[in-house]
């Protein structure tokens, strides 16, 4: 049987002008202009969708005049021969539910009828726990259309399908926007399936999943998107360092198992079509003794605007890859230096080597000095470029050039990477791996989101890496970034 077309209305048993028998299950009609009334049009609408149908009778003018008892659908343009039908937000109870008539009436007062079984369908995708990479959802649910499945390019995944109503997906038409970005298996003969994508020769690229009626127009149902990308390889080496001389370097984890945080990263990696490969630098897999500690205090002491300086330099040079390198120490202090002495009741200070890495905050307190000189300063007023800070009052002590102001970092984008461990867990150490190369080898940001691995502290509640724009801690304020986009994919 067609999928287009109801069977002909006509005489019973009389041939056609064609010598093809008429329907003998048809209505007989008496009639001496029109023998035959057909309906052309969809036998399927999308809920809150609209179709067309088309009466045909073989005979020229007459009245047309539909009508439905479906609750359904409402119809319009009904006393015409194109009928408009617009589905409510209620999927049909079953195939063929709403059954749709029409009335042809010739001048002469003979009549003719038609009818037409119609199923209003609802398509909704989500995503597969049988998919390969991601699906964001965009935290609204019920609502599919603003959802993005991603997929490696060359690959395929899959999207859970539910049709209700009362067809299967292989009487529907599940296709792509563009066919050189991603193309779709056909569907299976059930109501509920996994729908096969395949991301075709290209770096990134988005396009939309549609389903539609089958039908002379294709109907559209309903969409959603697709992002094909190329995977990023992350390809990264750990060593986990102290200093056998000062006790305080000395490692929580030094036998942290690098290895297993590839299978902790990679499953949240690959919804962006990420991928990790970490390694040891320590064939061991201990810690490595560097003597880096150069003033005794147990910590790597950070100085900020030589974007390291000389205990950073013994990490760096303490091991070569073409990797990103990522050291773990103990602990780690930031700094500012004076550049200048400040006199007591002073109300500026001026910092060394400052070269648009003034990070001090405005109205945000800071300790400067030590010992007896020890005191809490509160910046009036920093600019990024600027070697002079302004104070909200004036200085306590006498500071001499070379003395310090501390600044709270719990890392910094270097190369390599280094990761504190201070009061971190096992398990977070491993996931600030995923975090902080997402700052230099994906450009994130940190965020303002606890359920993605780039919230800016670790107070995670998931490691997530999304599509939807998610809010940056930082700047610019009210600032947002699409993770899987700003993914290099070259
Ligand atoms: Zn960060």
């Amino acid at each position: 049987m067609s999928w287009f077309d109801s069977p002909p209305s006509s005489d019973a048993g009389v041939p056609e002008s064609g010598g093809v028998c008429r329907d003998p299950t048809a209505p007989v009609v008496a009639c001496r202009c029109a023998t035959s009334l057909r309906i052309i049009g969809c036998h399927a609408v999308g809920v809150n969708g609209t179709i067309r149908l088309q009466a045909e009778a073989d005979c020229s003018g007459g009245t047309f005049h539909w009508t439905s008892s479906s609750t359904r659908v409402t119809l319009t343009n009904a006393d015409s021969s194109n009928l408009h039908i617009q589905a409510g937000a209620q999927p049909s109870t079953g195939r063929d539910a709403e059954t749709i008539t029409v009335q042809w009436t010739g001048y002469d007062c003979s009549s003719l009828s038609a009818t037409i079984n119609i199923t209003v369908v609802c398509v909704v995708f989500s995503e597969s726990a049988a998919q390969t990479y991601g699906y964001d959802d965009f935290d609204t649910p019920p609502d599919h259309t603003d959802d993005h499945v991603s997929v490696k390019k060359l690959a395929a995944t899959v999207v859970h399908v539910v049709v209700s109503g009362g067809l299967n997906g292989n009487e529907l038409r599940f296709s792509t926007s563009d066919v050189d970005k991603a193309t779709v298996d056909p569907a299976p003969a059930q109501a509920a399936f996994d729908l096969t994508i395949h991301g075709l020769d290209q770096n990134k690229a988005e396009t939309n999943l549609v389903a539609s009626v089958v039908c002379h127009d294709a109907v559209e149902i309903t969409r959603m998107y697709i992002n094909v990308y190329r995977e990023r390889v992350v390809r990264a080496v750990v060593s986990k360092i102290y200093d056998n001389r000062y006790a305080g370097t000395t490692l929580t984890y030094p036998n942290l198992d690098v290895a297993s945080a590839q299978p902790l990263i990679n499953p949240k990696a690959k919804a962006a079509v990420v991928r990790y490969e970490i390694s040891d630098h320590s064939a061991t897999g201990g810690a490595t003794h560097v003597p880096y500690d150069l003033d005794g205090d147990g910590k790597l002491t950070w100085d900020i605007a030589a974007s390291g300086g000389l205990e950073f330099n013994k990490l760096r040079d303490s091991f070569s890859s073409s990797d990103q390198r990522i050291v773990v120490v103990k602990d780690m202090v930031s700094r500012y230096y004076l550049s200048a002495d400040a006199p007591l009741n002073a109300t500026t200070i001026t910092l060394r080597g400052i070269t648009n890495n003034n990070f001090l905050v405005v109205g945000s307190s800071y300790p400067l000095g030590t010992g007896a000189n020890l005191e809490t300063v509160v910046v009036q007023s920093a600019s990024k470029n600027s070697a002079t800070v302004t104070l909200r009052s004036p200085l306590g002590c006498a500071h001499l050039t070379g003395e310090y102001l501390e600044f709270p970092a719990a890392g910094w984008s270097s190369n390599p990477i280094v990761i504190i461990e201070g009061t971190s867990t096992e398990e977070d150490i491993k996931w600030t791996f995923f975090h902080e190369t997402g700052h230099i080898v994906n450009h994130f940001a940190d965020l303002q989101a606890p359920a993605n691995i780039m919230n800016f502290d670790q107070g995670w509640t998931d490691h997530r890496l999304r599509y939807k724009p998610q809010n940056r801690k930082y700047s610019p304020p009210g600032g947002t970034e699409i993770q899987w986009e700003l993914i290099p994919r070259t």
